[in-house]
């Protein structure tokens, strides 16, 4: 390992942990160290964290990773971020502190809020591609400076900053000298025009929030000044690239061009299809969000995401007890009677795009005596599936091209049995990812191109390597009937909720 091989440490702060990585200049992850963050439930459908402990979770992994990767802070070639996206805090900018817990995006107390607005939603969702819902920063920083009107007051000095977790975990870094967030954590605000790619005049006044005092909006390949002051890092290491998790994993996928998609499936999926520099708004309530960019020139991806995927593993799991590994349903489903045909819907809470049917609950279709835990393993991953599919095919029909093929990553894409279903069933080549670090890749991704150690998107190609191609092996006709089977369940689903 030679001293003038540079490296990358990546900063990968998700809603449970925080991960520090390092990246060596062909891109492999050589050390690394997590820590749990801890989940505050004030009300029922309040989720907070603090943000002071996110920030010792990032100063206690950052040693731990060089550590694990054996190198000294001074052959850090540059600093890269990813974060969970659209939680927001307000800080105080003299000594950094945050004023009050962070609200998770997962908070609900907004929802009256929202509701009370619903007729307005048409013209947010032009000007923003998102849809008002408490999921979204804009309605919770309007809710933290309602319930303290002293504290915009003090923004609008300058006394105190607010933003999403990339914005404060930079001035954090920095010693307090930036004040700016990249350009797909600002998409999830409800305060970006989504076609200037800047804070719009007309969204902050609709939330009362000064547009004036907001951090700095940046491309996600760009200068975000350097650390300093900070006890585990001597000052002077450039941190040169940001994204909000689920573009960081789109990029770390390589899917820099329109037609290119990942979904990453872990607790729920996430799906993101790369649409190119055109913002397509959707006609399904999908979300319209600004990819990670490299440049000045936006970017933009098509986003939907599925509520239960790996979820509904953990039930068979936890709940049933049918497994005591999520590993071993990959086995049982192998081993299972495919003409035994059970239908499993796994909307334990509702049934989102394209369905958006709320009050719906899960079923299970199509029992006989002869079904086994073998059957159910095989009706639960077909069912994730099916849900991703019918995401897709929305996604496709927004877009108005075909996809490609469809990259796959997170702790269900271990699970071959289950990528090698969702290729029959979309019809499509699954990729799976070989690096389980997409989110941390594309951060490194980022901030490696930014900083000159990597110097084309083609040469982080070669990077995002895939350990497997999974080819669709059912024909047309196969095709169509289960998607129509599928199709029926859903329906059933949905006529039960309406009916009962
Ligand atoms: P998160 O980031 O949401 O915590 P992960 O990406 O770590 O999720 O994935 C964990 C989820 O993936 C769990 O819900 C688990 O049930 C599921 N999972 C893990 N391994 C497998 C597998 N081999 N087959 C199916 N599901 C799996």
């Amino acid at each position: 390992m030679s001293k003038s091989t540079p490296y990358i440490l990546v900063i990968d702060q998700g809603t449970t942990s925080t991960r520090a990585v390092v990246f060596d200049d062909s891109c492999r992850a050589c050390g690394n160290a997590s820590r749990e963050i801890r989940q505050h439930y004030p009300q029922p459908g309040w989720v907070e964290h603090d943000a002071e402990e996110i920030w010792n979770t990032v100063q206690a992994t950052i040693p731990e990773a060089l550590s694990a990767a054996g190198i000294a802070p001074n052959q850090i070639a540059a600093i890269g971020l990813s974060n969970q996206r659209e939680t927001v805090v307000v800080w105080d900018r003299k000594s950094g502190r945050p004023m009050a817990r962070a609200i998770v995006w997962q908070d609900r107390r907004t929802a009256p809020f929202c509701r009370e607005r619903q007729s307005d939603e048409k013209w947010l969702t032009e000007r923003t591609g998102l849809v008002l819902d408490p999921y979204f920063s804009a309605t919770k920083l309007n809710w933290l400076l309602t319930q303290n009107p002293e504290w915009r007051a003090r923004l609008g000095r300058g006394e105190l900053a607010c933003g999403t977790i990339d914005s404060f975990l930079l001035f954090r870094l920095t010693g307090g000298a930036v004040y700016a967030t990249d350009v797909t954590n600002a998409s999830r605000t409800l305060l970006l025009n989504l076609r200037t790619t800047a804070w719009d005049e007309e969204l902050c006044r609709y939330f009362d929030i000064p547009l004036n005092r907001l951090p700095i909006v940046q491309p996600s390949a760009s200068d975000y000044g350097t650390t300093r002051g900070l006890t585990v890092l001597p000052d002077g290491i450039p941190i040169r690239g940001v994204a909000g998790d689920q573009q960081a994993a789109l990029f770390g996928q390589a899917a820099f061009t329109p037609g290119q998609s990942k979904c990453t499936y872990g607790t729920g999926a996430f799906f993101l299809l790369h649409t190119g520099t055109t913002a397509v708004v959707s006609q399904q309530r999908l979300l319209s969000t600004v990819a990670a960019t490299t440049d000045s020139t936006p970017q933009y991806a098509l986003e939907g995401s599925v509520f239960v995927a790996g979820a509904a593993i953990q039930w068979l799991r936890e709940g049933l007890q049918l497994i005591t590994t999520a590993n071993e349903s990959e086995a049982l489903a192998t081993a299972s009677d495919d003409s035994l045909p059970v239908v499993f819907v796994p909307g334990f809470v509702g049934l989102g795009a394209p369905h958006w049917y709320a009050e719906a609950r899960g079923a299970l279709l199509g029992l006989t005596r002869n079904t086994g835990p073998a059957e159910l393993a095989r009706a639960a991953l077909e069912g994730v599936a099916f849900q991703v599919a019918d995401l897709i095919e929305a996604a496709a029909k927004d877009a108005g091209t075909p996809l490609h093929d469809l990259r796959a990553d997170g702790g269900m894409a271990r699970n071959s049995w289950f990528l090698q279903r969702q290729a029959d069933i979309l019809g499509l080549p699954v990729l799976q990812a070989s690096q389980s670090e997409a989110t941390a890749m594309g951060a490194a991704f980022l901030a490696g191109l930014r900083a000159g150690v990597w110097s084309s998107l083609d040469q982080l190609r070669q990077f995002a390597t895939t350990t497997r191609r999974f080819e669709p092996r059912w024909g047309p006709a196969e095709r169509t009937a289960k998607l129509r089977r599928w199709r029926a369940a859903v329906q059933a689903v949905i006529g039960f909720a309406r009916d009962s």
